[in-house]
């Protein structure tokens, strides 16, 4: 009798298993903003897991000038207004980071922990996932780049190049990206110089727009050089120190463009998505992945435009797919792989 009791007290003690929520948006960047006003106007109260920034990468720029109907806001306060009507609309957005994901199995589970303390975990389930969590992008590690990154080091020239126009700029990387940055910088600033670290840019290139951007008149490449050290005044970058053939020197510069690479944040869904060679996430019809009713958005996504009005447009489109799918209300039909 007694462990009877003690059984029914332990069962009255444990919660009812969750409902599994329509659809769980994974980051709080444009994309997954974007995607939580869709599915909030269609009624699907959208939940929203954060992660550590919210407002995604597009909250370091102090001037976006390329949304539209905004001549000119801050990222930070463009999120947050998108924020705002997402909350209007019915989401429901948590400052919280996912730590593992199950796609094995139907409705989908997803475990989270609280960013600011790690010990508040929770699992959630969901019949449909919007995955929006961007990427990394690759730094050089040197002294001064952390202090003047948005204040001079960048790492996107559509974005913030125009904020040097007519001035001198560094360009750092000996790829693709360094060639196309190059390209555009070129248009606005008096002098850009690409610092390439090998004795040649990476191989297998596309020729001709190499030597097209190479050959105009305000582009210069010094090979073999690196960045060691990056200095300004309180406000802004003024000077690298570099060394080229190992010899060390300044060079004066008003912004300095990364270009060497970002990684997609797939660690946590690499056993399960089908990701592309860089690890992307392949999408297989519109922003669907390769699990259905799992669909992917922005930069996480290898769309060659990493931009927020992308990452926007592929949310909405995401978002009425999964919206498609949720009125089917059927399960895969084929077993999860
Ligand atoms: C400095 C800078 C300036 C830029 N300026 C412009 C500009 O002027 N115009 C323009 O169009 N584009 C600009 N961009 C590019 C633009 O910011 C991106 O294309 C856009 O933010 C992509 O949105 P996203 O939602 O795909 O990803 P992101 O904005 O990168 O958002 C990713 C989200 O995922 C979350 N996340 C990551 N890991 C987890 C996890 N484990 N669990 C939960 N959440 C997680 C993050 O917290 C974040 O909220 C700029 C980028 C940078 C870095």
């Amino acid at each position: 009798m007694k462990n009877l009791i003690l059984a029914a007290l332990l069962l009255s003690a444990t919660p009812p298993p969750e409902e599994p929520h329509p659809v769980i948006i994974l980051g709080g960047g444009i994309g997954g903003l974007t995607a939580a006003v869709y599915m909030g106007r269609a009624g699907l109260s959208p939940i929203v897991i954060e992660g550590k920034n919210p407002g995604g990468a597009l909250a370091q720029s102090h001037s976006v000038q390329n949304w539209p109907g905004e001549l000119d806001i801050s990222g930070d306060r463009l999120a947050e207004k998108i924020h705002k009507q997402a909350e209007a609309c019915g989401a429901k957005l948590f400052n919280e980071e996912v730590i593992s994901v199950d796609l094995s199995s139907f409705p989908y589970t997803i475990e989270t922990r609280n960013t600011f303390n790690h010990d508040k975990k929770r699992t959630l389930k969901a019949q449909s996932l919007i995955i929006s969590m961007g990427t990394t992008p690759n730094f050089l590690g040197v002294p001064g780049e952390q202090k003047y990154w948005t204040r001079g080091v960048y790492n996107c020239a559509t974005c913030d190049g125009p904020l040097y126009k007519n001035k001198r700029v560094v360009i750092v990387g000996g790829g693709d990206a360094a060639i196309v940055e190059a390209n555009y910088l070129a248009n606005l600033a008096q002098e850009v110089i690409i610092l390439v670290r090998k004795r040649s840019f990476r191989e297998g290139l596309e020729e001709v727009r190499k030597k097209e951007v190479l050959a105009r008149p305000n582009v210069t490449v010094m090979y073999e050089t690196e960045v060691k050290e990056i200095h300004g005044n309180e406000d802004e970058l003024t000077k690298l120190i570099i060394t080229t053939k190992g010899v060390e020197k300044e060079l004066p510069t008003d912004a300095l463009f990364l270009a060497i690479g970002s990684k997609p944040n797939t660690t946590l869904f690499s056993d399960r998505l089908s990701l592309d060679k860089e690890g992307y996430i392949d999408l297989k019809e519109g922003q669907e992945s390769s699990i259905p009713g799992v669909y992917a958005v922005g930069d996480i996504v290898n769309n060659m435009c990493k931009q927020a009005v992308c990452a926007a447009g592929e949310a909405a489109r995401a978002s009425l797919q999964a919206e498609k799918w949720l009125s089917t209300k059927k399960e895969p039909s084929e077993p999860l792989k």
